[in-house]
């Protein structure tokens, strides 16, 4: 007889004297968790199967459910943890590589928690922002070196094409296939509405929202899915995915029970085939290749575009970002390790790459050290949580932050981290029809509204209380950070003071 070796790590905890037997927890289920048993007229559930995601306990109207962690325990030991030994059993059991989904969950340093940010008192006198003008309006691109005059000493029009935001935010790359249509529509409609754009991701664009074309980033990743000239003339700017934070230097897959009806015509290739990204593109080698590829969708766009090169944080970030700002890119955009992601092998986005803070400030410097920090500008990603993150990226030299993970929660991602299952019970990482249902995009856009103007408030409160009235006298004012807790080499790569400095 099989053994199974792994032991539930959820429990759920029905407290019987409120469950009323509706079994709304039954049909909100996708993992089949619930089941009535009419012999008993009673509900039972299947622990091993439940991935904590809440759509249960949040739709149970008595307040009958918890989902709690299985109190059972492994012999574990400080070397050989649970979750080690929960890993060994099931690869000894599949012989596979462990998928998961969203950011890295590891406990190495969240620098931005070790961050802290100044405020005006006394001699330098802080500004209200609901009485003062306050500026979080960004534009980028790259800038023109020199002011160069005309004949008749007039200042000549020389700025390269630059994307405009209303706040220095972006919706990061999320596929339409990864994501459901009705949270892209959500994503697309959001950005209209707030001046600012959202990311096709690698999946291509559907028809339906080549109308947002202006607040739209048409993403050019290694697979090429869904590239053609009238998809790259849709969008504002360019992206080349030449990485991704949650899992630098492999490919991406997505697998071919996702790439049904649109998703397939969308991203142009066969239903149910794997749409499988390769590692590198395979045209780009070197600096001069990407250079070849930013130059030829320049061409295709009649220059009338901003090309975004993003990769992934990884050890030496600064020196390729220097590579990047002479290939004639507009925009380079930094992925730290804990970027989300819908699928990754565990041990590649648990293991791989580096925080977004230090590969920022690091490119910062580097660009700023070469005088050519002007010919780019940087957005950074990878677990961007709140405005006091953006405030802090910012300061450390970013024009414009990503934010992928935050808004999925905004519009009711519960963390389940089972994106790759295609069950997502919130109807966010899924295409099966009776899921993708579940997200209201006419809700769903509202909720990233006021998220974002939430933002916007707080960006304002700190910026005023630090006496700055421009978000761009913020961009790489390290003076306006400290750290915490943090040794001498991460104060020096950071450029921050510690607290008490
Ligand atoms: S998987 Fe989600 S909906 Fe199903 S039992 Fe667990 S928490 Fe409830
Ligand atoms: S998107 Fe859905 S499946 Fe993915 S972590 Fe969030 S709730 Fe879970």
């Amino acid at each position: 007889m099989a053994v199974n070796y792994l032991y539930p790590e959820y429990e759920v905890a029905r407290n019987y004297d409120r469950c009323i037997n509706c079994r709304v927890c039954e049909k909100q289920c996708s993992n089949n968790v619930h089941e009535y048993i009419a012999e008993l007229d009673k509900m039972t559930s299947d622990d091993a199967k439940c991935v904590n995601c809440h759509r249960c306990v949040t739709l149970c109207l008595t307040r009958a459910l918890k989902i709690v962690k299985s109190g059972n325990t492994y012999r574990e030991n400080a070397n050989w943890s649970a979750k080690t030994m929960d890993e060994l059993y099931r690869q000894a059991e599949s012989g596979g590589v462990l998928l998961s989904s969203m950011g890295n969950s590891e406990p190495y340093p969240v620098y931005f928690d070790k961050i802290l940010i100044n405020a005006s008192q006394v001699t330098n006198p802080s500004i209200d922002p609901l009485r003062e003008p306050m500026e979080t309006r960004v534009s980028l691109g790259a800038k023109p070196q020199i002011v160069e005059r005309d004949k008749s000493g007039r200042i000549k029009n020389n700025l390269p094409p630059q994307l405009k935001l209303s706040m220095p935010v972006m919706f990061s790359a999320m596929s339409y296939g990864s994501l459901s249509y009705n949270a892209h529509e959500s994503l697309a409609r959001a950005a209209e509405e707030m001046g600012i754009l959202y990311n096709t991701g690698e999946g291509g664009l559907h028809e339906d929202f080549y109308r947002y074309g202006k607040n739209t980033i048409v993403q050019v990743a290694s697979g090429r899915f869904g590239v053609h000239p009238g998809y790259l003339k849709a969008g504002a700017a360019i992206e080349i995915k030449m990485g991704q934070g949650a899992k630098p230097g492999i490919g991406g897959h997505l697998p071919g029970s996702k790439i049904v009806g649109d998703i397939s015509r969308t991203r142009m290739i066969p239903e149910g085939s794997d749409a499988i990204s390769p590692a590198p593109h395979h045209d780009i080698y070197s600096i001069e290749d990407l250079r070849q590829l930013v130059y030829s969708l320049k061409t295709a766009t009649d220059f009338k575009k901003p090309v975004i090169v993003k990769i992934a944080a990884v050890h030496n970030v600064a020196a390729i970002s220097s590579g990047i700002a002479r290939s004639g890119a507009d925009i380079i955009a930094l992925d730290g390790f804990r970027g989300g992601t819908g699928a990754a092998p565990t041990r590649i986005r648990d293991h791989v790459g580096i925080p977004i803070e230090l590969a920022l400030a690091s490119v910062d410097k580097r660009l700023r050290d070469e005088g050519i920090r002007d010919r780019v500008s940087i957005v950074a990603g990878g677990s961007i949580r709140s405005s006091a993150d953006i405030v802090k990226a910012v300061a450390l030299g970013a024009d414009a932050v990503y934010i992928g993970t935050s808004a999925l929660i905004a519009l009711g991602c519960h963390l389940c981290r089972t994106c790759h299952m295609g069950k997502c019970n919130w109807g966010i990482a899924t295409q099966v029809p009776e899921l993708t249902r579940r997200l209201n995009p006419d809700m769903g856009y509202k909720r990233l509204v006021n998220l974002l103007t939430a933002w916007d408030h707080e960006i304002k409160e700190m910026m005023g209380g630090m006496g700055i009235n421009s978000i761009e006298a913020l961009k790489g004012n390290r003076l306006m950070l400290r750290g915490i807790g943090l040794n001498i080499k991460e104060l020096e790569v950071l450029g921050i003071k510690h607290a008490g400095e």
